[in-house]
């Protein structure tokens, strides 16, 4: 599909609006003030300024308005991974990644979310951007959009289950292309018959590990699958995972600093610690158990600290 994306002064949003009133169309999308549609363009403004042609005649309209924006190329990132298609950062996209694995407190998240092409600009609009760049809270306060908006899997692995599984000798390598595995699947499941064009799993390990991780599975998701490290800043979709896996991960500490009674740290350092031999001491090991990963070294610092007192 063509599509031009270019940038107004609200002066002109005001001229292009009347311009188009008589093919006006009702969008209700969070984000969208205006939509219109010609035979062969559909036009979308958006409240940062920001205008979406897209279909066969998107040049010929934009020309009136102004000059399209370059799309960002993935050359401007330094990545490792699979060399990308040309124009990849606009194309149908599955993208998963995940979160919590390096916290000792709380579990371990992942997400996959698919954004087709004329979803990418909306998705942009709605805040989504290198999800590294994102505060926890603005993250909490975009996620309901991109739910509202976005096909999507969220897989929550609790402590719980997780400590088991790290007992069975699983690795968290295994452990995470397990889930990436299982939610892509569900996103493909809710989408089919309809495919994306590619898959983007932000990289964690090489194809051949991954694959070996999961070769015991009856699905095994292969088909276009692309890797690469920074893969967030490559396609809003796995910008898009990231906000969901981060969003449930939090929402699963809060849940566990309710019981804990106290803020749950995250991370892994010695605030990590003393927290953990704080409730070591009030409600015991088997609790705090149930809240962290028990192989972390914290655990045995925090009986040190124990001992110490
Ligand atoms: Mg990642």
């Amino acid at each position: 599909m063509n599509q031009v994306v270019i940038q107004l002064p609200k002066t002109r949003l005001s001229e292009l609006s009347s311009y188009y009133s008589k093919v006006k169309v009702d969008r209700q999308a969070p984000g969208v003030v205006f939509a219109a549609k010609l035979p062969d363009v559909a036009i979308t403004v958006y409240s940062s300024g920001k205008v979406l042609f897209q279909g066969s005649g998107a040049g010929r309209e934009s020309e009136h308005w102004g000059q399209a924006m370059p799309s960002k190329t993935s050359q401007a990132v330094k990545v490792k991974g699979d060399k990308l298609p040309a124009n990849f950062s606009s194309a149908s996209v599955i993208g998963s990644d995940e979160t919590g694995t390096g916290d000792y407190f709380g579990p371990v998240t992942v997400a996959a979310c698919y954004v087709r092409q004329d979803q990418v600009e909306l998705v942009k609009e709605l805040g989504v951007k290198d999800s590294k760049m994102l505060t926890d809270d603005l993250m909490r306060k975009i996620a309901p959009d991109l739910a509202a908006t976005l096909t999507f899997s969220v897989l929550t692995l609790k402590n719980e289950k997780y400590n088991e599984v790290q007992e069975r000798g699983w690795s968290q390598g295994k452990i995470k292309a397990l889930l990436h595995n299982q939610a892509l699947k569900h996103v493909l499941n809710k989408i089919a018959p309809e495919k994306p064009d590619y898959i983007l799993i932000d990289q964690f390990a090489e194809r051949g590990v991954y694959y070996n991780h999961i070769k015991q599975e009856r699905d095994i998701i292969k088909e276009n699958v692309l890797f690469s490290t920074k893969a967030e800043q490559l396609h809003v979709s796995v910008a898009a995972a990231s906000i969901f896996a981060r969003v449930a991960f939090l929402k699963e500490m809060d849940r566990l600093s309710e019981i804990a009674g106290l803020e749950l740290p995250k991370g892994a350092g010695s605030k990590v610690d003393e927290i953990a031999a704080k409730l070591l001491m009030k409600t015991g090991s088997d609790s705090l158990k149930t809240m962290t990963k028990w192989h972390f070294a914290n655990t045995n610092k925090a009986f040190n600290l124990v001992k110490k007192k």
